[in-house]
C-alpha cells in the first residue's frame, strides 16, 4: 500500500501530540483508557452488547461474532463508540482499540458511507499505520534498537505483541540500526 506522501510523518507528529496531550512521557506505553477518554470515545465489550442486547453468549450467532470481532466502531450521528472482544489478550486488545482509535483520529467517514473499495482499502492501511505508531512510536523503536533492549522486555514494557513489536522495528528501520 502506499501512502500519500508525508503521511507516515504525519501519523508520527499526531501521535506525538497526542502524547504530549495526554501527559506521557517519552517511554511510556500509551494508555488506551486515557486516549479513549481523550477522544470522547466511549469504548464498551462484546459482552457488554450482548447484555444490552438481552443475548446469550452461548448463542450460535453470538459464538460467531466472537470468532470474527477484534473491535469495531459504530456511529451513533457523528459520535463514535467502540466496541471490542473483551475475549482477546492485552496486547491483541490493546492494538485493536489503537486501530479503532486511529479510524478517529484520521476521521475516517463510517463504513457504509458509500466509498469506493478503493477507498475503503486505502483507510484501512491507513488506520492499520497509525495504529502501528499508536503502539510503538517511531522514537520508541529506535530507542529499543539503540540500547539493545530485549524482544521480550521491549514487547512487555510497551504492551504490544512480538508480531507487532516486530513489524515497528522493521517498518521504523529502527531494525537496521540495531543490526
Ligand atoms: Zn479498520
Amino acid at each position: 500500500m502506499k501512502f500519500a506522501r508525508g503521511f507516515k510523518s504525519y501519523c508520527e507528529q499526531l501521535v506525538q501530540q497526542v502524547r504530549t496531550e495526554l501527559g506521557l512521557g517519552e517511554l511510556d506505553p500509551i494508555d488506551m483508557d486515557a486516549l479513549a477518554c481523550h477522544l470522547c470515545i466511549p469504548v464498551w465489550s462484546l459482552s457488554q452488547m450482548v447484555l444490552a442486547a438481552k443475548e446469550s453468549r452461548c448463542c450460535l450467532n453470538v459464538s460467531e461474532v466472537y470468532r470474527k470481532v477484534s473491535a469495531f466502531t459504530f456511529f451513533e450521528g457523528s459520535r463514535r463508540r467502540v466496541v471490542y472482544n473483551e475475549e482477546h489478550g492485552l496486547a491483541r486488545h490493546r492494538s485493536n482499540l489503537a486501530h479503532e482509535f486511529a479510524h478517529a483520529l484520521l476521521q475516517h467517514p463510517p463504513k457504509d458511507s458509500g466509498l469506493s473499495c478503493e477507498a475503503e482499502e486505502a483507510n484501512e492501511a491507513e488506520a492499520a499505520w497509525l495504529g502501528g505508531a499508536i503502539m510503538l512510536p517511531a522514537h520508541q523503536a529506535r530507542h529499543i534498537a539503540a540500547i539493545g533492549m530485549r524482544r521480550e522486555d521491549a514487547a512487555t514494557r510497551f504492551g504490544i505483541s512480538p508480531e507487532m513489536l516486530r513489524y515497528r522495528l522493521n517498518v521504523t528501520g529502527a531494525a537496521k540500526m540495531a543490526a
